[in-house]
């Protein structure tokens, strides 16, 4: 008898188990098109040159010491991302920031801080989404319902607007949060277009809606990080002409990950931005962050954060870190082309026109559970249960083997 036989059995986490899954298979064609981590062109880790110069400089500096962070965080990052993410639009607005454990990290302590203090009824979800949307909302406060909006349309490949907004105008409540993922969208690659992000806008505005951007993929849409950034710059600076609330702005929150934009998974940097009407609904959002922060991290870890403070605050490397973006969407985007020609070129059956206009790192396959089960007993070709395949791992040296993988699952 233990105390903890009363816990339940919880499955392990389907997308580290395919991970292990694949580290444990030894055939030597195998491809690993699961995760969301950038692989050079030979499907190795890649330590972006910007990053690489930054650490050196770090690394070589004999001051350095490793005394504790301020509460909010390394003041010089913190003032970098929100220029990331803001750039000039924050006229008139009130924002907080907090360093956070990566992206994850931000989507928890927004959870947190509107499950303490705004109550809302339920967090709306895209359908499909990020899983771990569902897992911190659940881990936070199971109690606030976590309901899907429709996002992705599997027949055409890209979003149903009309049924997103009217599932929100129909049945969202006020106060409830909702999740919106920046750019590149995860995992379907399809992004709203200006006019449907004007759309949500005005219904989160209509229905009093509290919007969370989360903005994991800056730079790997367009290439570009303003290009990426346009959404939340959109919702900032809007004009908000048709809201019920007065005519004020929307307040909403950014969660911010550089995993992804600096190659730093394993250092866990990030940021929370929580854009508020007014000073004193800023200056409160600040006291229960750093009470929550100090509950649950103390202080945040500092040499992730002092890599991105010593890119972005250096010109010359900054630049060479836009370049750094540009070598890893531009590989994303042949390998995209790669695979869509050897697709074509062999006749495979369904429509792959959306792996070319897809964005970011993902697109969906449309191979259902079963064929994704088999692409991978077969041919040991792993993508993840919903039929994302992920193109870091796609390279030259297997392009022409999963494409052909793929043709002899769907034929
Ligand atoms: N949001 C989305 C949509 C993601 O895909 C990810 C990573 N897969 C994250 C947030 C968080 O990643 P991290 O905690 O490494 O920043």
């Amino acid at each position: 008898m233990s105390l903890f036989d009363q816990v339940p059995a919880v499955p392990p986490d389907g997308t580290f188990a395919l991970v292990e899954a694949y580290r444990a298979d030894d055939h030597h064609l195998k491809v690993n098109l699961t995760p969301g981590i950038y692989r050079d062109e030979n499907a190795k880790p890649w330590v972006l040159p910007s990053v690489k110069q930054a650490r050196a400089a770090l690394l070589a500096d004999q001051s350095l010491n490793h005394d504790i962070l301020p509460q909010l965080g390394h003041t010089q990052f913190l003032s970098a991302a929100r220029q990331l993410a803001f750039k000039d639009t924050l006229d008139g607005r009130f924002v907080t920031s907090i360093q956070t454990i990566s992206g994850t990290g931000a989507n928890h302590f927004i959870a947190s801080l509107l499950a303490s203090h705004l109550h809302p009824k339920a967090v709306w979800i895209p359908d499909p989404t990020w899983d771990n949307h569902q897992g911190i909302w659940r881990h936070v406060d199971p109690g606030i319902e976590r309901r899907t909006y429709p996002y992705y349309d599997e027949n055409t490949f890209g979003i149903d607007g009309d049924a997103l907004l009217s599932t929100l105008r129909e049945q969202a409540n006020p106060g409830d949060a909702i999740i919106l993922h920046a750019c590149a969208h995860n995992p379907t690659g399809v992004d709203p277009s200006p006019e449907l992000w004007e759309g949500i806008a005005q219904v989160c505005e209509e229905k009093g809606l509290f919007p969370i951007f989360d903005l994991a993929y800056q730079g790997f849409a367009t290439g570009d990080v303003d290009n990426d950034a346009w959404a939340v710059r959109h919702f900032t600076t809007r004009s908000s002409g048709n809201n019920n609330n007065n005519n004020t702005p929307l307040e909403f929150a950014v969660a911010q990950s550089f995993s992804k934009s600096f190659g730093l998974y394993s250092e866990r940097v990030g940021a929370l931005h929580v854009v508020a009407r007014t000073r004193d609904g800023a200056a409160k959002v600040d006291g229960v962050l750093k009470r929550i922060s100090r509950a649950e991290i103390t202080s945040m870890p500092a040499f992730g954060a002092r890599i991105v403070a010593a890119v972005l605050h250096d010109p010359v490397l900054e630049a060479q870190w836009r370049q750094d973006l540009k070598t890893m969407s531009g590989r994303l985007a042949s390998m995209r082309k790669r695979l869509y020609e050897e697709l074509v070129r062999r006749g495979t059956p369904g429509r792959w026109g959306h792996v070319l206009t897809d964005i970011g790192m993902f697109s969906m396959t449309g191979l259902s559970p079963e064929k994704v089960a088999a692409i991978k007993d077969r041919f040991h070709v792993y993508l993840l249960p919903n039929g994302r395949l992920s193109f870091t791992g796609l390279t030259e040296g297997n392009v022409e083997y999963v494409a052909e993988s793929i043709y002899q699952i769907v034929v």
